[in-house]
């Protein structure tokens, strides 16, 4: 090993700990092939758990040997090779479901450990990996999904974060952090890459330099949800594009070296920083780092909350980019394939994937426009969803999700349907389902999140449940929503929703939104 784990002799190492020290999470990669060859019935229980270093996780339940495999996308950009590769494999292996995550990643079911080898040899053909997807790594790195295309960044992003995603990738002296490790670069001023919710975040900004404006980065750290969500905090840094990996390094050094490795529910940065306060953790990483200039000037300027539907120009001088709705970003393969073939046929095959589990077809002239949307795809997935569906955001729930407590996707689909025939606001209505506390849903941040639970109905009789919060954003800094008292069984969840958003209607200002902007 080329550094040393100043935490192994701590005598109050968790279980996940000592086992990581025993063999590192990327060691299972050398062990697929084995276990591919000879059955789900070769791989020991106790090995179950290091798969999400391959980005691999046993779906529910476990004991019938399918795997849910999440394929990392690096800030949400696909080739035409890689889309096409992608819905093959979900095609040929995975019953056809292709999902997209709120980290703009690519989630697949159904597979088996037989076809595993094949899967990674076919990503690995297009550039693709799901290595440190899952697992206490650094995850996809998550950003602007228009980045290089985008009239409102103030710099291209692409060449950065592949530079970071590869230097961590496969990267043994960072694949036994205490927890996962969520980065966000991107520099849209509103706030495409939802900074606050990431561990380490990289923010657009500008200082004068010698006399010179450059245009770089601030950073903020500390930010992640789950049941004690907390923000990420500003660190008084600049940053110029060529020290991102150094700085990224540094912060992730500091993670794996004084992260807490006791208790896995306090092990997350946020914890960390809390405990350090941003003046303690500045002054650490700048051992690392070596000297950087003070913060500069701050570019966010609003928050997108990672929506695009609709048609809009790009920064380059004749193209466009095209953003459609994917309902609770659950496709078809051949539908994937269809989008695919559109997306080359009008543009040049690129698409990106969006936090909101939507779909931005890039790189479209504007001669090939009109044709573009008469194509019937669009009908199916359109640039102008229906007000509830299209703002409609869902985790995986209990149809494959070991920790779900509610079953979640196809319920909000059915919600948002619901509520889309019964009532209209002038507002749009951001609706985050998640099935558990985790909150892969990113309910916090939503103007209306509903956190699945199980309660006793008055038969006394176990139920699943919601948690409703109000008011989540992540504009000026962000804003975790607020729980309103009670839970509502399922079954009555979309009747009390809609006489919720009637009286939200009824009784609001013109404009007014969950969140005092
Ligand atoms: Fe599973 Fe909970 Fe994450 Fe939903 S939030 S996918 S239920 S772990």
């Amino acid at each position: 090993m080329a550094y040393e784990k100043i935490w192994a002799n701590d005598p109050k190492l968790n279980k996940t700990e000592l086992k990581k020290l025993e063999k590192d999470g990327l060691e299972v990669l050398k062990d697929i092939p084995y276990y591919a060859e000879n059955g789900f019935s070769s791989i020991p229980k106790e090995e179950w758990d290091s798969f999400k270093w391959a980005g691999l996780y046993l779906q529910r339940p476990k004991k019938d040997g399918y795997f849910m495999m999440r394929v990392k996308v690096p800030t949400g950009i696909l080739s035409f090779d890689q889309l096409v590769t992608l819905a093959q494999i979900s095609k040929d292996y995975g019953r056809s479901i292709f999902d997209i995550t709120t980290r703009q990643a690519i989630q697949f079911h159904w597979l088996t450990i037989e076809n595993i080898p094949d899967i990674f040899h076919r990503l690995s053909h297009v550039g693709l990996s799901t290595t440190g997807a899952c697992g206490d790594i650094p995850r996809n790195i998550i950003g602007n999904p228009l980045a290089g295309i985008d009239r409102d960044e103030v710099l291209d992003t692409r060449p950065i974060v592949k530079q970071v995603s590869d230097f961590f990738q496969n990267n043994e002296d960072f694949s036994n952090l205490p927890r996962k490790f969520k980065m966000s670069i991107n520099a849209n001023i509103y706030n495409a890459g939802n900074a606050e919710i990431n561990d380490c975040a990289f923010i657009p900004a500008a200082k004068v330099i010698k006399g010179e404006r450059k245009v770089g980065f601030h950073l903020k750290v500390g930010g992640g949800l789950s049941s004690a969500p907390k923000l990420a905090q500003l660190v008084d840094i600049f940053i110029l594009p060529e020290q991102v990996l150094e700085v990224a390094k540094g912060v992730t050094t500091i993670f794996r070296d004084f992260g807490y490795r006791e208790k896995r529910h306090r092990a997350r940065l946020k914890f960390l920083v809390e405990d350090w306060g941003v003046e303690k953790f500045k002054d650490t990483l700048l051992k690392y780092t070596g000297p950087l200039e003070g913060a500069g000037e701050d570019l966010t300027n609003g928050w997108n909350a990672g929506y695009f539907y609709g048609v809009y120009p790009q920064k380059q001088a004749g193209l466009h980019y095209v953003g459609i709705n994917i309902p609770l970003g659950r496709l078809h393969a051949d539908d994937v394939l269809e989008l695919a073939r559109v997306a080359k046929l009008y543009g040049d095959g690129e698409v990106r994937t969006c936090g909101t589990q939507n779909i931005i077809i890039a790189n479209v002239p504007t001669e090939n426009i009109e044709a573009l949307l008469n194509e019937k795809l669009f009908e199916k997935y359109p640039l102008k969803p229906p007000q509830f569906t299209g703002y409609a955001v869902s985790c995986t729930g209990t149809e494959f999700c070991n920790l779900a407590l509610t079953e979640t996707k196809e319920r909000m689909k059915r919600i948002a349907l619901f509520l889309d025939q019964e009532l209209s606001i002038d507002v749009p209505v951001r609706m985050h389902m998640t099935g558990c506390p985790n909150s892969c849903g990113q309910r916090q941040i939503a103007d209306l999140g509903l956190q699945g639970v199980l309660m006793r109905n008055k038969e006394k009789k176990m139920v699943q449940a919601f948690e409703i919060y109000v008011g989540g954003t992540l504009l000026n800094n962000g804003e975790i929503n607020h729980k309103l008292k009670g839970k509502i069984a399922g079954e009555h969840l979309p009747n009390v929703l809609k006489q919720f958003l009637e009286y939200f209607r009824d009784t609001k200002q013109p404009k007014e939104t969950f969140y005092e902007y």
